[in-house]
Parts: structure tokens; C-alpha cells; sequence
């Protein structure tokens, strides 16, 4: 038995869960919300209780002590030497890592040669990394890269159409993100399946950032973003794929810098954008329901960016067993995985069990028919236990 607390730390926020491994119980979970604001919020989930603190928490370190004093002063540990290791979600892994990592000071400079390939993410885990090495200097750390799940892609499917000493020099190639997710699902997917010699599966990860993976035999094969996470498919507020030439474009109609429509491409596009309504898709289905005609023409439009990914990974593929929907809008939003399902029903004899699909149940579920020749399945991701398993199996726990 060992106990493990994985961490996601952003640059304003820090989220842990504590695991009992191998039993995967969840001890306790929490978020650290504005650090480094005026206002800061701790949550602390245990017993089925949540306590809630308001306060200003200055830094990370500051973040990290109240979590570490919550945990001995709730009683949810009697000491913080009961505390085996810590695993830490790190976005970007480049090429160095196709699999987790246990810290040293060698791959933290590894990994910091990456912090300009996702600057918002990478430096925002190393200064959690730093906080929890400064409180629980005996506790070794292992790194759990977004990244590494998708590093078994080949080159035609990671590599862009550029001057490829641009790959070579500057490191520009698709990298995919939300690895853990695709991998947790895959594998839940697999045992659903029947744990078969092959499988194909496609996992739609359909969050407010949304990523859609080609897996076989639980290797994946192609994923939707790319270089960043703005590539794929129609997000919360990212645009997914447009025409690189429309940035110049409107660069000059906008008169504002690369930068300014990055920001429109990241922040205030996708859902929101279309709509003009909202970035998330329970304002849409609402507005969808009272006939609005943005919101019917966002959620047209995100079925069918969905639905290309979907058909071009059946023909990477070669076939598709299961299709799987998981995040928060994967999970929860029954009009619009029915909309995408309407887009490809007919192409790959997909049957859809309606009932099924609209029922509000919790847990791995099957919402296709018998006869329906993929299965189609709702598994919910637990990104955090693929963080405590990887952190368990490496520093063999
Ligand atoms: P995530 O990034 O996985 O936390 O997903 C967040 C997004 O999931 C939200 O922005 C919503 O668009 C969507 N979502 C969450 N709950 C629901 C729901 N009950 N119905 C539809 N969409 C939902």
C-alpha cells in the first residue's frame, strides 16, 4: 500500500488528488485556486466534506504549505511521512520522453528547454515541482507528460508540410496533447472491449479544450492538436484549424500584431466565438433548445469538425471497434454526441441506443445498440489516476 498524491499545477492554481494505491481510493482531493491574488481559495474534499478557506495565498510554496498542514491538521494523514511520492502532471515532454519520468535534476533541465514550446503550462509545473521539493525534501517526484502518450506516432502523421530543417532546428512537429486522458480512456475502452489481441479505438476527448486520438492496441496513431493545443477541432473559445493565411489577412483588416489574433484564435473564438453566446456548451444547448440560430449553427458546426476527425482516424484506423466520449461535454452533453453520431451513422453503420444516450448514469457505459457495428461508449477520464499509477509503477511502489 502506498499512498500518492498527484498534482496539477497551474500558474495561478494548483489541484492535487491523494491516492491510496494499488486500491486507486481517492483519500482526499482539493484545488488551490488565485494564487498569487489578492483573494486566494483553498478546497480541501475528504469524508465526504468540503472545507473551503479564503485567504491571500502569496506563491506556490504558500499554496503547497496549506495543502501539506490541511492534510496533517483534517487528520487525513498522521504525519507527512505517510506521503510515498508525488506525481506531477508536466504539459510538454518534446521528444525527450514517450513515457513518464522519475525527477532528477537532470531532466528538470530537460524538460525546461521545452518551457517555450508551452509557456503557459511547463513553467506553472515546475514551480509546483520546486514547492513540493522545498516542503517534502525525502519524497521523490515523477514527471507525468500531456505529451508522451502521443509520441508512438509516426512521421507522416507528425510532421507538418514545412522546410523540414524547421523540425530539426526548431522542433516544429505535432506533439498532441491530453495524453493521459487518451490513455486512461483507451485503456478502460480495451477492457471493455474484452481486452481483444487488436483494437481500434477513437477516443473524443471533448472538453473546453478538446482533442480527438487514433489508437490501436493501445498505441496511439494520430491525434488532433498539434504543435500547441489550438490545433484539431472547435473548442470552448479555440478556433481549432484555420487557413494559416488568415492571421496576415487579418492582421492588416484588424491593423493589430501575430499575437493579437492568436489570442482571438485562442481566447475568443471556438463555441463563443460562433455563438457569440457563450464558450460553454450548456448556455448553447440552452439557446439551441430556444431556437437560436447562432447556437444551432455552433453546434452544427462542432458535430462536424468532430465528425471529419472521427472518419479520417476509421480510414487511419482501418476500422474502429469502440468510439469513445469522455470530458465534461463528452460526458454530459447527450444533443450534441447524437448530432455528431447523425453526421457518420449512415458511412459506418453506427446505431446509437437514444435512450441510452440521454439517460444521466455515472460510470463506463455502452450507449449503441446490438447491432450497432462500433461500439459507442461514454467512459469518464480520470486524468489524475494515470498521474498515481505511472508515479507507482515507475518508483515500483
Ligand atoms: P472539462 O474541460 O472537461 O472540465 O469540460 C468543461 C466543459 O464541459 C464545459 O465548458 C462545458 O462546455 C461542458 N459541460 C460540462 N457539463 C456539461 C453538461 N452537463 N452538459 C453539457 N456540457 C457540459
Amino acid at each position: 500500500m502506498a499512498k500518492v498524491l498527484a498534482v496539477n499545477a497551474g500558474s495561478s492554481s494548483l489541484k492535487f488528488q491523494l491516492f491510496d494505491m494499488p486500491s486507486e481510493e481517492v483519500i482526499t482531493s482539493g484545488l488551490v485556486e488565485k494564487i498569487g491574488l489578492d483573494e486566494g481559495i483553498f478546497t480541501i474534499k475528504y469524508n465526504d466534506q468540503k472545507k473551503v478557506l479564503n485567504q491571500e495565498i502569496k506563491d506556490h510554496q504558500v499554496a503547497v504549505e496549506l495543502l501539506l498542514n490541511a492534510l496533517v491538521n483534517e487528520g487525513i494523514v498522521e504525519s507527512l511521512e505517510e506521503i510515498d511520492a508525488i506525481g506531477h502532471r508536466m504539459v510538454h515532454g518534446g521528444e525527450a520522453y514517450s513515457e513518464s519520468v522519475i525527477v532528477s535534476e537532470e531532466v528538470v533541465e530537460t524538460v525546461t528547454q521545452f518551457n517555450e514550446l508551452a509557456p503557459l503550462h511547463n513553467p506553472a509545473n515546475l514551480i509546483g515541482l520546486r514547492a513540493f521539493q522545498k516542503a517534502l525534501p525525502n519524497v521523490q517526484n515523477v514527471f507525468v507528460f500531456d505529451t508522451a502518450f502521443h509520441q508512438t506516432m509516426k512521421e507522416e502523421n507528425y510532421l507538418y508540410a514545412l522546410p523540414y530543417e524547421y523540425y530539426t532546428d526548431y522542433k516544429v512537429r505535432k506533439y498532441g496533447f491530453h495524453g493521459q486522458s487518451h490513455q486512461y480512456v483507451s485503456i478502460e475502452a480495451i477492457k471493455m472491449l474484452g481486452n481483444p489481441d487488436t483494437s481500434k479505438v477513437i477516443v473524443c476527448h471533448l472538453g473546453n479544450g478538446a482533442s480527438i486520438s487514433a489508437v490501436k492496441d493501445g498505441k496511439c496513431v494520430d491525434t488532433s492538436m498539434g504543435f500547441t493545443p489550438l490545433e484539431g477541432i472547435m473548442m470552448g473559445t479555440r478556433s481549432g484549424e484555420v487557413d494559416p493565411s488568415i492571421m496576415p489577412y487579418l492582421m492588416k483588416k484588424l491593423d493589430c500584431s501575430a499575437d493579437d489574433i492568436l489570442d482571438i484564435y485562442n481566447k475568443k473564438s471556438g463555441m463563443l466565438g460562433v455563438s457569440g453566446i457563450s464558450s460553454d456548451a450548456r448556455d448553447i444547448e440552452a439557446a439551441y433548445n430556444q431556437g437560436d440560430k447562432r447556437a444551432i449553427l455552433t453546434s452544427k458546426l462542432y458535430a462536424r469538425r468532430v465528425s471529419k476527425y472521427i472518419s479520417q482516424y476509421y480510414g487511419e484506423l482501418g476500422g474502429c471497434d469502440a468510439l469513445v466520449f469522455t470530458a465534461g461535454l463528452g460526458e454530459n452533453s447527450a444533443y450534441l454526441r447524437k448530432m455528431i453520431i447523425d453526421d457518420i451513422k449512415e458511412a459506418f453503420d453506427i446505431v446509437l441506443d437514444e435512450d441510452l444516450n440521454k439517460k444521466r448514469e455515472s460510470g463506463n457505459r455502452v450507449i449503441s445498440k446490438e447491432e450497432s457495428k462500433i461500439k459507442v461508449m461514454i467512459i469518464p477520464t480520470n486524468e489524475e489516476v494515470m498521474i498515481a499509477r505511472d508515479t507507482v509503477r515507475l518508483l515500483k511502489l
